[in-house]
């Protein structure tokens, strides 16, 4: 037969389990998900909105810069001759705003008439730079590219024109900023800078970068990263993208309307999903407690369930072994299944354990006196002789009983031999089997006697029954021959042949006799 080693208490404990961990596991994931897709929403809406407001920002920075930079130029433009006004209006055009890092004035072919500060040496130049010549060219307000200058900065050039009352150009006022100094976008935006990671860069309409937290990156061209491309195309939105270390950051960008300048606003995903990570830990480390009482539970359940089909399979077991079904009331079924599982085994084995002793008393018994049967006396002897248990053997024969029969019917012998049954019994000792060997015949069996103490008890025998009133009125006598195994015979066959002699002897003695 297969062995299972697998127990139903097992099986439920693993399920029970295994759902457990599963429910668990995914509503752990789930709402880590919903976590996830909330945080990367706001955090991209919050990047969009902060990159808006920055655009405006720098969208009212350069009309302001304009209009600061025309007034001067009206300032001056009747006056482009003094040299002190000049100055004058450049150091406070420089100092009065913070907005410039320089500030110059020129005339129309670009000599430099005044600059600020003096540390500027280009006074008496002709600026041959491309942004100032673009911007002598144009003649209107202009904002140039980042170039490098003619002092190897690398600058942006704000201009406006200067005309004369007649509307002849006579110069220009000039701002510039130094992108890879302290400058005034540091001022609008270094301090949006957070530790965690975030930051904020400007590119030009060429996808050049002006601003930057790293100085190294400006005047890189970034027109390969997917959020430059959507704020040159002078779009606003949100995107998840790859740096250029490779890094995923959360984006929001804004065009700057006025200069097609755009401004990207983003945050590492790692860094925006930290807390999300914090609370799955948060989340499994606060349920632990939970979770170890509701396995606990489960556990306690899925014994308390199987238990009683446990034991019932057990004592099943033991009940065939042992032939009683006491185990099996034990059981406690708490359940319906149980319940009546357990009363059908316990009525069904009942009634089991009853035919089998039955049939096993049938298969041994003699049913009219009790005694052992000749097939279970022929397996003792065989038993005994095989392992050379030394015993006697009486065989007993009533005298006469045909006219016992004859004489008061055959329910009358049949007492009478019901009648000897007992009597053989009662002489018997402890181990001595008494059988019937055949109509009026009997046989007892003496495990370990010798053949004088088998005549004691063949003696005892005899005297009882030619003394004692039988069921038809008066005693009966009986003969008997005695032989003992191996002294007088070596196998059993040898054994009742001899005993059957001694009997055929009793007889001839003139019966009620041992021999
Ligand atoms: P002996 O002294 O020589 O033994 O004489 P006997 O009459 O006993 O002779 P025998 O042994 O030949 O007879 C046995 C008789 O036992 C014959 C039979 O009718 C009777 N008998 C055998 N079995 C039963 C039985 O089961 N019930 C009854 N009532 N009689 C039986
Ligand atoms: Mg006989
Ligand atoms: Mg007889």
């Amino acid at each position: 037969m297969k062995t299972y080693q697998l127990k139903l208490k097992h099986l439920i404990m693993g399920v029970a389990m295994a759902a457990f961990f599963f429910t668990s596991i995914g509503s752990v994931w789930s709402g880590y998900r919903m976590n996830v897709d909330s945080i990367k929403e706001n955090t991209l809406e919050t990047n969009r909105v902060y990159a808006q407001k920055l655009a405006s920002t720098a969208d009212g920075y350069l009309d302001e810069a304009f209009q600061l930079l025309g007034y001067s130029a009206n300032q001056v433009s009747t006056n482009m001759n003094d040299e002190h006004a000049l100055n004058q209006e450049t150091e406070r055009l420089r100092l009065q705003n913070q907005m410039f890092n320089s500030v110059v004035i020129t005339n129309a072919k670009g000599l430099v008439l005044s600059v600020s500060p003096p540390s500027v040496e280009i006074k008496g130049e002709v600026l041959t730079s491309i942004g100032a010549k673009e911007a002598l060219s144009k003649k209107k307000p202009f904002i140039s590219k980042p170039y490098e200058a003619m002092t190897g900065r690398l600058i942006i050039f704000i201009s406006h024109p200067i005309f004369s009352e007649s509307n002849e150009y006579l110069g220009m006022v000039a701002g510039t900023i130094y992108l890879k100094e302290p400058n005034v976008f540091q001022t609008l935006l270094g301090e949006h800078y957070s530790k965690d990671g975030s930051y904020v860069y400007v590119v030009d309409s060429d996808g050049r970068v002006i601003y930057h937290q790293d100085p190294s990156r400006i005047n890189d061209v970034v027109t390969k990263n997917k959020v430059v491309q959507a704020v040159m195309s002078g779009k606003s939105g949100v995107q998840l993208v790859e740096n250029t270390k490779g890094v995923k950051m959360l984006a929001g960008y804004s065009a700057v309307p006025s200069t097609g300048w755009g401004v990207v606003a983003q945050k590492p995903l790692e860094v925006a999903l930290a807390p999300s990570f914090d609370r799955v830990q948060e989340v499994i480390i606060k349920s632990v407690p939970l979770m170890a009482v509701s396995i606990i539970i489960v556990l306690w359940a899925a014994a308390r369930i199987a238990n009683p089909l446990q034991q019932l399979a057990i004592l099943t077991e033991e009940s065939l072994d042992k032939k009683d079904v006491e185990g099996l009331k034990s059981v406690s079924g708490w359940y319906f299944e149980a319940y009546s599982l357990k009363n059908v085994l316990i009525r069904s084995l009942s009634f089991l354990h009853g035919q089998v002793t039955f049939f096993k008393d049938q298969s041994t018994v003699d049913p009219l006196t009790g005694v052992t049967n000749r097939r279970t006396m022929d397996s003792v002897l065989a038993e005994w002789s095989a392992s050379n248990v030394p015993h006697a053997f009486i065989l007993l024969d009533l005298d006469h009983f045909k006219s016992v029969n004859d004489t008061y019917g055959h329910a009358v012998g049949d007492k009478v031999l019901q009648f000897l049954a007992r009597h053989m019994e009662s002489v018997a000792r402890e181990g001595d089997i008494c059988c019937r060997y055949g109509g009026e015949e009997f046989v007892m069996l003496l495990p370990k006697t010798t053949a004088d103490e088998a005549a004691q008890v063949a003696e005892q025998l005899r005297e009882i029954l030619s003394t004692t009133e039988s069921p038809c009125g008066k005693p009966v006598t009986l003969s008997a021959g005695i032989a003992v195994f191996p002294e007088m015979a070596d196998s059993t066959e040898a054994l009742i042949e001899a005993a059957d002699s001694a009997l055929y002897r009793a007889k001839q003695a003139g019966r009620n006799k041992n021999c």
